[in-house]
Parts: C-alpha cells; sequence; structure tokens
C-alpha cells in the first residue's frame, strides 16, 4: 500500500504541474494516467461504476467527481485533482487543489485551499489507536467551521485496501467518541470537502459532477493514512508537498 500511494501521489504531483492556463481537463487528466501506467500501475478510477477517466478533475465550483474533458483551465481557477492508483492489488488515493497563475483576488481562494489542506493535518492528529472515527470527523469539521467555510456532508472519506472504497466511512463532519473505533491496522481516506459558503452541493446531469449550490468554489484535500500503535503514518508520500 505504501507503494500504491507513492505512485499515487506522485500522479497527483504530476497533474498538479500540467494544471495552467489554457490547459484542458483532458490534457491534465492525460498526464496523470501516463504517469500511473508507466509506473505499472492501473487508474484506480478509470471505469468505477463507470467513471471514464483516470482522475476527478472539478473545476471551481464543481467539488468533487469532475469528468476531465475539452473545458480550458483559465487564471485563478480553483481545480482539485483526485487520483487513485492500484499497484500488486492494493489502491492508493490522494487528491488536491491547485489554483490556475494569474488570477486576480486570489486571497480568499488561497485561503480556502490552505483552510482544506489545514483541516485534514487536524484530522490527523486524531487517528491514533483506540479513538473513533467521530474524533477525525469534529476535529476536521471544528477547522474548517473556525475559518468560515463548510463541510460537505452527503460524500465522505472511507477505508481503503484490495479496495478502492471499504468500511468504515470517514464524515468531516460529526461527534467526538462516536463512531468506530480505529485500530492498528486500519488504512483509512481522510479527504475534507470544503466549500467556500453553503455546505448544499448538487449533482449536475451528467449522474457525476458535483456542484456548490451557491456556485461558490470549493476545494479537497486527501491522503491515505495508516493506523499504528503509535504515530499515524501517510501512506501517499510522493517527491514533493503538497
Ligand atoms: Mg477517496
Amino acid at each position: 500500500m505504501r507503494e500504491a500511494g507513492r505512485i499515487s501521489k506522485n500522479a497527483l504531483i504530476a497533474g498538479g504541474h500540467a494544471v495552467r492556463a489554457g490547459a484542458t481537463t483532458a490534457e491534465v487528466n492525460a498526464v496523470v494516467e501516463r504517469f500511473i501506467t508507466s509506473h505499472g500501475a492501473t487508474p484506480s478510477f478509470k471505469g468505477y461504476n463507470g467513471f471514464p477517466a483516470g482522475a476527478c478533475i472539478s473545476v471551481n465550483d464543481e467539488v468533487i467527481h469532475g469528468i476531465p474533458g475539452h473545458r480550458k483551465l483559465e487564471p485563478g481557477d480553483v481545480v482539485s485533482l483526485d487520483v487513485g492508483a492500484k499497484y500488486k492489488g492494493f489502491h492508493g488515493d490522494n487528491a488536491a487543489t491547485f489554483i490556475v497563475e494569474g488570477g486576480r483576488d486570489m486571497e480568499q481562494k488561497q485561503r480556502l485551499v490552505r483552510v482544506t489542506r489545514e483541516s485534514f493535518y487536524e484530522g490527523l492528529k486524531f487517528c491514533r489507536a483506540g479513538n473513533r472515527i467521530g474524533d477525525i470527523s469534529h476535529a476536521v469539521q471544528t477547522h474548517v467551521e473556525k475559518n468560515g467555510f463548510s463541510v460537505v456532508r452527503p460524500y465522505v472519506g472511507h477505508g481503503i485496501g484490495r479496495e478502492l472504497h471499504e468500511e468504515p466511512e470517514v464524515p468531516n463532519y460529526g461527534r467526538p467518541g462516536h463512531g468506530p473505533r480505529l485500530m492498528p491496522g486500519m488504512v483509512i481516506c481522510v479527504e475534507p470537502m470544503v466549500n467556500m459558503g453553503t455546505h448544499l452541493i448538487r449533482q449536475l446531469p451528467d449522474g457525476w459532477t458535483v456542484i456548490t449550490e451557491d456556485g461558490l468554489p470549493a476545494a479537497h484535500y486527501e491522503n491515505m493514512i495508516l493506523i499504528t500503535r503509535g504515530e499515524p503514518e501517510i501512506l501517499t508520500v510522493g517527491d514533493e508537498e503538497l
């Protein structure tokens, strides 16, 4: 799973470098897929419940599950990439949000991306054997809401292993002391999906793309975490920090 995690992270990094003004989301997806397949892995998302691409690419008001296509990225676009790779029977899964350089009035967008990432690390502090899932959920939600943003509720983090999505669910909202107990050897994906405005979302008629109801941007950040007897270990580690 460390290997699957490393490939997933480096594919995400490669995709992030391809996020620039004028590039289409299909081109960014191609970079991600090429990286995964050239490292002996397969894109976990491609064909998953019929999803047509190796990466989910969600722009601006798109929260998650955006389908790569002809859309050309523009300066200031908020671009979330979600990337998974299956290697030797095990999945990796991670996500990050990038902002296309050259936009105006970027401060609030940059803050959204930063707070989303920070909220993952707030959750990580509770990824210890004996704690409960609700401890993680509460930490994520608290950090997001104290910064004036909101967490998406119908979509959640998850266990991962031989399947891309396994139990337990890992919501980004919840109460401390509630939910399944964490045990050494569990691997979970903590993935805050954070909206600048309302937490309400809806799905587009394409059956995939999830957008914010108020049209304001959203951000996403995800890593795969191994629960141990001591410190949690992030398994999606690559050649750069995201
Ligand atoms: Mg995930």
